[in-house]
């Protein structure tokens, strides 16, 4: 089968026992792979993720298996599902670690059994890890400073902000941070800022309505979340407070973050195109499977030295361009949208 630029990320003309390939075919290539996932308060991981890794995984791989487990957000749990998911044969993990630092015992448990490790949208630190696919983080936390601070305008020199981070544990929160402060330090005024245990939106809701009713009559502009639960616990304990709509941060381009926009509640989202995160993580796994090394390009340090790494990039989301990203993409579909706003 002709297989045509860009095909590889669809899966036309290239799928093992479709015909078109006789060498994969003739391979048979067979496994097990972990997908072990960190959470659920974000949707993306049931919704998205996991079934976009396991689709693209079954095309290449139809012998294939795979072994999903989600830790909720617990690190010892997730320890756990890993021990399990290598005693039962995985033959790669797919890692999104709850927590980046102590997850370098899973990686070193997979490696004492020559099993490779992918670090999936958050990076493993402090011990050699064999591939990591994410975005660019501190760009994600740079658009949504930028996107703040052009909807304050004039505003930022007259009010101060909320600011409200993720997880302490997750090296993504911290990246987020870093490219936030980077474009917000001098320009904004922050009343507080959090650290969000276990990126809980409850425990942002419970920090936004303490931190209101300590600021007595300063006005508020404006909130800095760093994603779209947190956002939505933020949005939440505003309105209880009876305080009106600011401008408030998001990222992950959830259904009720861009009903949100539409409403009019929250002024931006981040989407990242989780299905190519997925599809591409799918392929890599399955090279790996395959006894493979594939070079992928780019090279991100963990503290353990250079880890061979994709990221794709980030993309700004309001009001005015959801047509153009997330429906044009197919990531949600304007009947979702429209359902209960
Ligand atoms: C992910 C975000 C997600 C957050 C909470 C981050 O590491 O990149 O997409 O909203 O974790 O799960």
């Amino acid at each position: 089968a002709a297989v045509v630029a860009g095909a590889v990320l669809t899966g036309c003309g290239i799928l093992p026992g479709s015909g078109g390939d006789d060498a994969a075919a003739a391979a048979k290539p067979s496994g097990r792979v972990a997908l072990l996932l960190p959470e659920r308060a974000a949707s993306r991981y049931d919704a998205a993720d996991a079934p976009y890794f396991s689709q693209r995984l079954k095309q290449l791989c139809p012998a294939c298996e795979i072994d999903y487990r989600n830790a909720g957000q617990d690190a010892a749990e997730q320890l756990s599902q890993a021990e399990d998911a290598l005693a039962e044969g995985a033959k790669v993990l797919v890692l999104t670690p709850v927590d980046s630092t102590a997850a370098a015992k899973i990686v070193e448990l997979a490696h004492d059994r020559d099993v490779p490790v992918v670090s999936y949208d958050r990076l493993v630190l402090g011990t050699p890890v064999d591939y990591y696919v994410s975005f660019d983080n501190a760009k994600v936390g740079r658009l949504q400073a930028e996107a703040l601070l052009s909807a304050l305008g004039g505003r930022a020199r007259t009010g101060e902000i909320l600011w409200i981070n993720g997880s302490p544990t997750d090296n993504n929160a911290t990246l987020f941070k870093k490219g936030a402060h980077e474009t917000l330090d001098g320009e904004v005024r922050v009343a507080a800022e959090f650290d969000t245990p276990e990126w809980d939106p409850a425990n942002a809701e419970a920090w936004t309505a303490r931190t209101l009713k300590s600021l007595g009559g300063r006005e508020l502009v404006g909130v800095y979340a760093a994603n779209d639960g947190t956002a939505g616990g933020a949005i939440k304990a505003m309105r209880a407070a009876g305080l009106p709509a600011v401008p408030v941060t998001g990222q992950d381009a959830e259904v009720a973050a861009l009903q949100r926009i539409l409403a009019g509640s929250q002024h931006m989202t981040v989407y990242k195109a989780v299905r190519l995160e997925a599809e591409k993580t799918a392929e890599l796994a399955f090279e790996l499977l395959r006894g493979g090394r594939p070079e992928v390009g780019g090279s991100v340090d963990n503290g353990a030295g250079g880890v061979p790494s994709l990221l794709l990039d980030p993309v700004t989301v309001t009001k005015d361009n959801i047509e153009e990203t997330v429906i044009r993409d197919g990531y949600v579909t304007p009947g979702a949208l429209c359902a209960g706003a």
